[in-house]
């Protein structure tokens, strides 16, 4: 997707992102990943035998460089977790394919970043609890059924009530939105979700699915937000993991709106928002 070469180039263009900042992952390998996927799964990708069935339900053509694709983008999210542990803050340019779940991907997404790199840090004991925020416009029904009997990870989605999955999954916390939502109900939502669940968690690293498919312009989404209550809630969310000093890592999810340019804008605004909280 043409996002991925805009964006990085868009955050040094606006100087939130200096070159020497950004690292190009290599090749997740596979025990990094079987702790969230089943090795029956991952193997059946790595070999290109996975069943036509599957690959329709995951929405793109089997090809090796797809595998191998995926298992950067994990890696990505592994690294970026490691340096949010020591530095306070990572983001992954893609990522946040959170529809993916232990034996299955599907909606675009082949293995789930998130989930490996939550498992992988309490797997490596950096962490004892994990707090993961999910904003994209789609329930991050994936990572719900990973998680869903692992008291370790909290997971919370806030996403459209009648968007994709129309089966959703049990987060630990769900919200609903209908279509429609406008900024000031979005936002209300949010701050006061957020509020409870810091006390309610005291997590150690919070996932943020920063899915930019709550604009009003979006084609899939179905929310009514502006870009400036996009821009408020990344600033909600920079705010939030900066007060209570907790590393953040970021992954963009999803964003289709017609414009290219209002996709990239989207995209940006919880780098402005981090940068105007760390500098
Ligand atoms: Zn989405």
């Amino acid at each position: 997707m043409e996002k991925y070469d805009l964006l990085p180039l868009q955050l040094q263009r606006e100087g939130l992102v200096q070159p020497k900042q950004f690292y190009i992952p290599t090749i997740a390998d596979e025990l990094p990943i079987t702790l969230v996927h089943s090795k029956g799964y991952y193997q059946a990708l790595q070999q290109g035998k996975v069943s036509k069935a599957l690959m329709r339900r995951i929405g793109f053509p089997y090809s090796y460089r797809l595998f191998l694709r995926e298992c950067a983008i994990v890696e990505g999210t592994i690294k970026v977790a490691l340096h949010a542990l020591r530095h306070g803050l990572g983001f992954n340019i893609s990522g946040g394919t959170h529809h993916a779940a232990r034996h299955w991907g599907e909606g675009y997404c082949l293995f789930n970043d998130i989930a490996i790199a939550a498992a992988y840090l309490l797997h490596q004991k950096k962490v004892k609890k994990v707090l993961i925020i999910d904003l994209d416009v789609h329930q991050g029904n994936g990572t719900a059924l990973i998680f869903r009997n692992n008291p370790d990870v909290f997971t919370f989605s806030m996403h459209g009530a009648n968007n994709f999955p129309l089966q959703k999954a049990q987060s630990d916390w769900d919200i609903a939105l209908p279509d429609q939502c406008d900024d000031e109900t979005y936002l209300n939502t949010l701050e006061d979700a957020l509020k409870v669940l810091y006390k309610k968690v005291q997590p150690d690293i919070l996932f943020y699915v920063a899915g930019v498919d709550v604009l009003k312009e979006d084609q899939f989404g179905r929310l009514a937000l502006s870009i400036e209550g996009l821009k408020q809630r990344e600033w909600l969310m920079a705010e939030f993991a900066y007060k209570h000093s907790l590393p953040m890592v970021v992954c963009p999810a999803g964003g289709y709106p017609k414009s290219l340019t209002l996709l990239v804008q989207g995209h940006t605004l919880i780098y402005k928002a981090t940068h105007y909280y760390y500098g």
